[in-house]
């Protein structure tokens, strides 16, 4: 099993430093964030240590899409909420600070406050075609 003896989540895979755990399996542990957004905020993290999505090899990733639904569905059963976020943060441009690959589950409830204001832009003639070509051909190569 891979582990960094630094990483916050490793430690709670370990049980090294507790967490109000409400889910595991033989690739993942999921438990309440610490510092919720909403009560009820849940984080999926991978047994194993990798720090981003993109590092995932495909049984864990697989694992992650099957238990998404799940987590969700008691999500809203327990918390009473009306929908959710899933939030993934890659990066730290993206805003990760736990650089231990996690998703986010957040309660949504009416008039909560949460969220975010994206500025939409548009696209200029022809960079849609050639972004979609270059996405095409990067798909390809990495499947
Ligand atoms: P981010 O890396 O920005 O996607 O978010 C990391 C999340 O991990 C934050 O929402 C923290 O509140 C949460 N977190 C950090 N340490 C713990 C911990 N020991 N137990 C539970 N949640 C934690
Ligand atoms: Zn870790």
């Amino acid at each position: 099993m891979t582990r960094n003896s630094d990483c916050v989540f490793c430690k709670i895979v370990s049980v090294e430093i507790p967490a109000s755990v409400v889910y595991e399996d033989e690739s993942l542990i999921c438990f309440l964030d610490h510092n919720p957004l909403s009560p009820g905020h849940l984080l999926i993290v991978t047994r194993e240590h990798y720090v981003k999505l993109t590092e995932l090899p495909s049984d864990v990733s697989s694992k992650v899409g099957s238990v998404l639904p799940l987590a969700g569905r008691a999500l809203l059963e327990v918390t009473g909420a009306k929908g959710f976020n899933v939030l993934c943060n890659e990066g730290a441009v993206a805003g990760q600070l736990v650089q231990h690959v996690h998703f986010h589950l957040i309660p949504r409830f009416e008039g909560d406050k949460l969220g975010y204001r994206w500025v939409a832009g548009s696209y200029e003639e022809g960079k849609a075609a050639q972004l979609t070509d270059a996405f095409q051909q990067a798909f390809t190569a990495s499947s």
